[in-house]
Protein backbone atom coordinates (compact mmCIF):
# COMPACT_ATOMS: atom_id res chain seq x y z
CA UNK A 1 0.00 0.00 0.00
CA UNK A 2 2.39 2.30 1.22
CA UNK A 3 4.50 1.41 -2.12
CA UNK A 4 1.24 2.24 -4.28
CA UNK A 5 0.86 5.54 -2.58
CA UNK A 6 4.89 6.47 -3.68
CA UNK A 7 4.13 5.65 -6.97
CA UNK A 8 1.12 7.92 -7.46
CA UNK A 9 2.87 10.47 -5.91
CA UNK A 10 5.74 10.04 -8.67
CA UNK A 11 3.13 10.25 -11.36
CA UNK A 12 0.89 12.92 -10.15
CA UNK A 13 3.12 15.26 -9.65
CA UNK A 14 5.04 15.80 -13.10
CA UNK A 15 1.21 15.25 -14.69
CA UNK A 16 -0.25 18.29 -13.21
CA UNK A 17 3.24 20.32 -14.08
CA UNK A 18 3.00 19.05 -17.57
CA UNK A 19 -0.89 20.18 -17.82
CA UNK A 20 -0.20 23.28 -16.13
CA UNK A 21 2.68 24.16 -18.51
CA UNK A 22 0.92 23.37 -21.53
CA UNK A 23 -1.78 25.49 -20.18
CA UNK A 24 0.53 28.24 -19.87
CA UNK A 25 2.09 28.22 -23.66
CA UNK A 26 -0.48 28.21 -25.76
CA UNK A 27 -2.07 31.15 -23.72
CA UNK A 28 1.35 32.73 -24.31
CA UNK A 29 1.59 31.79 -27.96
CA UNK A 30 -2.41 32.94 -28.55
CA UNK A 31 -1.32 36.12 -27.08
CA UNK A 32 1.44 36.30 -29.37
CA UNK A 33 -0.73 35.70 -32.72
CA UNK A 34 -2.65 38.69 -31.40
CA UNK A 35 0.06 41.15 -31.03
CA UNK A 36 2.22 40.34 -33.96
CA UNK A 37 0.58 42.47 -36.38
CA UNK A 38 1.14 44.92 -34.46
CA UNK A 39 4.72 44.32 -33.39
CA UNK A 40 5.35 43.88 -37.08
CA UNK A 41 3.74 47.87 -37.75
CA UNK A 42 5.83 49.08 -35.27
CA UNK A 43 8.98 47.37 -36.18
CA UNK A 44 8.08 48.69 -39.49
CA UNK A 45 7.54 52.59 -38.39
CA UNK A 46 10.74 52.36 -36.28
CA UNK A 47 12.82 51.57 -39.81
CA UNK A 48 11.33 53.57 -41.71
CA UNK A 49 11.77 56.68 -39.34
CA UNK A 50 15.45 55.27 -38.48
CA UNK A 51 16.00 55.27 -42.49
CA UNK A 52 14.48 58.84 -42.78
CA UNK A 53 16.36 60.49 -39.89
CA UNK A 54 19.41 59.01 -41.33
CA UNK A 55 18.75 60.77 -44.84
CA UNK A 56 18.27 64.04 -43.04
CA UNK A 57 21.18 63.89 -41.11
CA UNK A 58 23.26 63.57 -43.99
CA UNK A 59 21.81 65.54 -46.10
CA UNK A 60 22.34 68.59 -43.24
CA UNK A 61 25.64 67.68 -42.80
CA UNK A 62 26.18 68.03 -47.11
CA UNK A 63 24.75 71.29 -46.86
CA UNK A 64 27.00 72.04 -43.90
CA UNK A 65 29.67 71.33 -45.51
CA UNK A 66 28.54 73.25 -49.12
CA UNK A 67 27.99 76.26 -47.05
CA UNK A 68 32.01 75.28 -44.93
CA UNK A 69 33.57 76.04 -48.50
CA UNK A 70 35.16 79.42 -48.15
CA UNK A 71 33.83 81.57 -51.28
CA UNK A 72 36.77 83.83 -51.14
CA UNK A 73 33.63 86.63 -51.68
CA UNK A 74 35.09 90.13 -51.50
CA UNK A 75 32.05 92.69 -51.50
CA UNK A 76 29.79 89.97 -52.31
CA UNK A 77 31.62 89.14 -55.71
CA UNK A 78 33.37 86.38 -56.00
CA UNK A 79 37.17 86.34 -57.75
CA UNK A 80 38.15 85.51 -61.53
CA UNK A 81 41.09 84.95 -63.04
CA UNK A 82 41.95 87.18 -66.21
CA UNK A 83 41.90 85.21 -69.39
CA UNK A 84 45.48 84.99 -71.48
CA UNK A 85 45.39 87.01 -74.74
CA UNK A 86 45.14 84.46 -77.24
CA UNK A 87 42.01 82.99 -76.28
CA UNK A 88 40.36 86.76 -76.48
CA UNK A 89 38.89 87.91 -80.20
CA UNK A 90 37.82 90.67 -81.28
CA UNK A 91 34.09 90.97 -82.10
CA UNK A 92 33.66 94.63 -83.21
CA UNK A 93 35.63 97.37 -82.38
CA UNK A 94 36.11 97.80 -78.21
CA UNK A 95 34.63 94.75 -77.74
CA UNK A 96 36.85 91.52 -77.26
CA UNK A 97 35.23 88.22 -75.82
CA UNK A 98 36.74 84.77 -75.17
CA UNK A 99 36.91 82.65 -78.48
CA UNK A 100 34.30 79.90 -77.35
CA UNK A 101 31.86 81.80 -77.07
CA UNK A 102 31.86 84.65 -80.15
CA UNK A 103 30.13 81.93 -82.73
CA UNK A 104 27.01 81.49 -79.97
CA UNK A 105 26.67 85.12 -79.19
CA UNK A 106 26.80 86.35 -82.86
CA UNK A 107 24.11 84.45 -83.57
CA UNK A 108 22.07 85.30 -80.86
CA UNK A 109 22.55 89.01 -82.52
CA UNK A 110 21.61 87.67 -85.68
CA UNK A 111 18.49 85.28 -84.49
CA UNK A 112 17.54 88.18 -82.46
CA UNK A 113 17.13 90.53 -85.67
CA UNK A 114 15.25 88.03 -87.37
CA UNK A 115 12.58 88.99 -84.64
CA UNK A 116 12.95 92.53 -85.06
CA UNK A 117 14.96 92.87 -81.56
CA UNK A 118 18.54 95.12 -82.41
CA UNK A 119 21.09 94.05 -79.32
CA UNK A 120 23.94 96.56 -78.68
CA UNK A 121 27.32 95.07 -76.72
CA UNK A 122 28.10 97.27 -74.45
CA UNK A 123 31.00 95.62 -72.76
CA UNK A 124 33.03 92.16 -73.08
CA UNK A 125 36.41 91.56 -72.20
CA UNK A 126 37.75 94.04 -69.27
CA UNK A 127 40.76 93.49 -68.08
CA UNK A 128 41.72 93.71 -64.49
CA UNK A 129 43.66 97.18 -64.90
CA UNK A 130 40.44 98.39 -66.74
CA UNK A 131 38.61 96.84 -63.99
CA UNK A 132 41.08 98.86 -61.35
CA UNK A 133 40.21 102.19 -63.08
CA UNK A 134 36.51 101.53 -63.59
CA UNK A 135 36.14 100.88 -59.45
CA UNK A 136 37.95 103.54 -58.11
CA UNK A 137 37.43 106.13 -60.79
CA UNK A 138 33.61 106.34 -60.92
CA UNK A 139 34.13 105.54 -56.90
CA UNK A 140 35.87 109.15 -56.44
CA UNK A 141 33.50 110.63 -59.01
CA UNK A 142 30.08 109.48 -57.17
CA UNK A 143 31.80 109.97 -53.71
CA UNK A 144 30.76 106.51 -52.47
CA UNK A 145 32.36 103.59 -50.17
CA UNK A 146 33.40 101.10 -51.42
CA UNK A 147 30.69 98.55 -50.61
CA UNK A 148 28.29 100.85 -52.20
CA UNK A 149 29.97 101.12 -55.44
CA UNK A 150 30.34 96.98 -55.28
CA UNK A 151 26.85 96.43 -55.76
CA UNK A 152 27.13 98.21 -59.18
CA UNK A 153 30.89 97.10 -59.98
CA UNK A 154 33.06 94.36 -59.30
CA UNK A 155 36.34 95.47 -57.56
CA UNK A 156 39.36 94.81 -59.21
CA UNK A 157 40.00 90.48 -60.23
CA UNK A 158 36.61 90.01 -58.93
CA UNK A 159 34.84 90.75 -62.40
CA UNK A 160 33.39 88.40 -64.64
CA UNK A 161 34.34 90.34 -67.20
CA UNK A 162 38.15 89.63 -66.76
CA UNK A 163 36.86 85.39 -68.02
CA UNK A 164 36.28 87.19 -71.16
CA UNK A 165 32.58 85.44 -70.70
CA UNK A 166 30.61 88.38 -69.79
CA UNK A 167 28.84 90.67 -72.10
CA UNK A 168 26.76 93.50 -71.04
CA UNK A 169 23.69 94.30 -73.77
CA UNK A 170 21.66 96.98 -74.77
CA UNK A 171 18.69 97.84 -77.11
CA UNK A 172 19.70 99.46 -79.89
CA UNK A 173 16.19 101.04 -79.97
CA UNK A 174 16.36 102.35 -76.49
CA UNK A 175 19.71 103.41 -76.01
CA UNK A 176 18.77 105.59 -73.00
CA UNK A 177 18.12 102.19 -70.91
CA UNK A 178 22.20 100.88 -71.06
CA UNK A 179 23.55 100.13 -67.90
CA UNK A 180 20.49 101.16 -66.19
CA UNK A 181 17.78 98.88 -65.03
CA UNK A 182 15.00 100.29 -67.06
CA UNK A 183 16.80 98.05 -69.39
CA UNK A 184 14.55 94.94 -68.03
CA UNK A 185 11.38 96.91 -69.74
CA UNK A 186 12.99 97.06 -73.46
CA UNK A 187 12.27 94.31 -76.15
CA UNK A 188 15.64 93.45 -76.37
CA UNK A 189 15.64 92.00 -72.36
CA UNK A 190 12.61 90.74 -73.62
CA UNK A 191 13.72 88.59 -76.33
CA UNK A 192 16.85 87.86 -74.15
CA UNK A 193 14.66 86.57 -70.88
CA UNK A 194 13.56 84.00 -73.61
CA UNK A 195 15.53 82.93 -75.84
CA UNK A 196 19.24 83.61 -74.10
CA UNK A 197 19.55 80.12 -72.80
CA UNK A 198 19.21 78.39 -75.97
CA UNK A 199 22.75 80.23 -76.71
CA UNK A 200 23.74 79.28 -73.75
CA UNK A 201 23.94 82.82 -71.91
CA UNK A 202 22.15 83.33 -68.08
CA UNK A 203 21.47 86.50 -66.82
CA UNK A 204 24.19 86.64 -63.89
CA UNK A 205 22.55 88.64 -61.39
CA UNK A 206 19.11 88.33 -60.99
CA UNK A 207 16.37 90.21 -58.58
CA UNK A 208 17.17 87.93 -55.74
CA UNK A 209 20.73 87.92 -55.62
CA UNK A 210 21.48 88.75 -52.16
CA UNK A 211 25.04 90.49 -52.55
CA UNK A 212 25.07 92.26 -55.96
CA UNK A 213 22.20 94.88 -57.14
CA UNK A 214 20.30 93.18 -60.39
CA UNK A 215 22.11 93.90 -63.74
CA UNK A 216 19.32 93.03 -66.48
CA UNK A 217 22.21 94.03 -69.21
CA UNK A 218 24.95 91.36 -67.49
CA UNK A 219 25.02 88.03 -69.51
CA UNK A 220 27.54 85.05 -68.64
CA UNK A 221 28.40 82.16 -71.31
CA UNK A 222 28.34 79.12 -69.78
CA UNK A 223 28.18 77.24 -73.38
CA UNK A 224 31.80 75.76 -72.91
CA UNK A 225 34.00 73.46 -70.00
CA UNK A 226 36.23 76.15 -69.52
CA UNK A 227 33.06 78.87 -69.11
CA UNK A 228 31.00 76.08 -66.28
CA UNK A 229 34.52 75.82 -64.52
CA UNK A 230 34.61 79.33 -63.86
CA UNK A 231 30.93 79.50 -62.67
CA UNK A 232 30.98 76.57 -61.16
CA UNK A 233 30.96 78.36 -57.62
CA UNK A 234 29.09 80.73 -57.94
CA UNK A 235 26.42 78.60 -59.80
CA UNK A 236 26.83 76.16 -55.92
CA UNK A 237 26.19 79.11 -54.04
CA UNK A 238 23.35 80.84 -55.98
CA UNK A 239 21.34 77.70 -55.49
ZN1 LIG B 1 28.73 93.61 -66.87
Amino acid sequence: MEQKEDLNKVFDIPFAKRTYLENSNSKLFLKLLLISPFLLLLFFFTGLRLIQNSKIISLNFLDKQIDNIPDHRILGHLPYPQISKEKLVVIEPHIEVHVDMRESLLKMREEAKKDGVYLVFLSGYRSIDLQNDIFYSLKSIRNQIASERARVSAPPGYSEHSTGFAIDIGDYMQRETDFEVDFENTDAFKWLQKNAAKYHFKLSFNKNNKHIDYEPWHWRYEGSVEALKIFENSNRKSK
